[in-house]
């Protein structure tokens, strides 16, 4: 009789215990914000790998020279979760120039330095065009002009709104963002640079008209070099994906733990990568897709799962838009495998 309440105790303790432990556990960010077991990620990244790695419907981008030379057959996947996790398949660590990915993270500068969500609405526009990035044609057809900051309009708009005394400045500002956005440094890809400043005459054609309608907010040249060097910085799978972790994960880098962009500022960008991030393409995305992300001609795709993970691939071969075949098609494989999208 004296001893059977000990022994209740000792069977209630240990099952608090066990309580505790579980607890522990289920709320351990890698277990509380991912629906998915974390061992599942790798393999879903290295069986989107094999199943796409034969793909090669498309071709590089060729009315920038220099992307005409990137080895086409290159394919590589990246996942990074918002505590940091890094997943990688094929060659995630090939240097490639970020070219439009950057369009969203130069835009998240602007807001954050001007620390007003209206400046973009006010001084750019938010309304996705329907049409190519490079179009003159929307900057005549919208009232707006530079229409929204992620088609190429609207991104030397932006470039000109980020606040600077001279070019120098504007593009060191624009660099070091992106590179605390990848908790790393990053160079920028002379030859790809070169290359497209040799011969973006019809981005230069923009950025006048812009002026002549009064929406570029710095010399329209100096807009077009700095935006032109924004495009030459290279960047890896590996790379983009912690950059779009670092969206995911509340604009907190995963791994320096840096709040490099205001949480505030976070949902508009997100907002702008799903209603544009593939231009002409945006809604088939997001009707296929439903999740934020940004492609460039480069090759590069970035997708973004809030509050849980950024998913980038990269593979040169684009289709008409101007958006990566295999990439697109990879990344939408991890997302349905994982069901990672948002209207689920
Ligand atoms: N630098 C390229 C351009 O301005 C970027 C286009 C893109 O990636 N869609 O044409």
């Amino acid at each position: 009789m004296k001893a059977t309440p000990c022994f209740i105790t000792l069977a209630v303790l240990r099952k608090m215990a066990l309580v505790l432990v579980f607890l522990l556990f289920s709320t351990h960010p890698a277990w509380a914000r991912l629906s998915v077991d974390a061992d599942i990620l790798g393999q879903v990244l290295q069986e989107a790998h094999a199943l796409f790695a034969d793909d090669t419907e498309g071709a590089n981008a060729d009315y920038i020279p220099e992307l005409a030379r990137v080895p086409s057959e290159l394919f590589g996947l990246a996942l990074v979760t918002v505590d940091g996790q890094v997943f990688i398949a094929g060659d995630a660590d090939y240097d490639f120039t970020i070219q439009s990915v950057s369009k969203p993270f130069t835009a998240a500068l602007v807001l954050q330095e001007h620390d007003d969500p209206e400046i973009l609405v006010e001084k750019v526009g938010v309304e996705p065009t329907g049409l190519p990035f490079n179009s003159v044609l929307a900057v005549e057809l919208h009232a707006s002009r530079s229409v929204n900051p992620l088609v190429n309009a609207g991104a030397m708009a932006a470039v000109s709104l980020v606040p600077a005394e001279s070019d120098m400045e504007r593009f060191s500002k624009i660099k070091q963002f992106h590179e605390a956005m990848a908790g790393q440094e990053l160079s920028v890809i002379e030859e790809v640079y070169r290359s497209e400043a040799a011969t973006n005459q019809g981005n230069r054609a923009i950025a006048h008209l812009l002026k002549k309608y009064g929406r570029i907010y710095a010399d329209p040249e100096e807009a077009l070099d700095v935006y032109t060097r924004q495009c030459a910085i290279g960047v890896t799978a590996r790379v983009l994906a912690m950059m779009g972790a670092t969206l995911a994960n509340g604009g907190v880098n995963p791994i320096s733990k840096e709040q490099v962009l205001e949480a505030r500022h976070v949902p508009k960008v997100l907002a702008l990568m799903l209603t544009a991030g593939f231009y002409d393409e945006s809604g088939r995305w997001a009707y296929d897709v439903g999740l934020p992300a940004k492609t460039g001609v480069g090759g590069g795709i970035v997708a973004v799962v809030p509050g849980k993970l950024a998913v980038a691939a990269f593979s040169p071969r684009l289709n008409q838009a101007g958006n990566s075949v295999r990439a697109m098609r990879a990344i939408e494989y991890v997302s349905q495998r994982l069901g990672l999208g948002l209207f689920q």
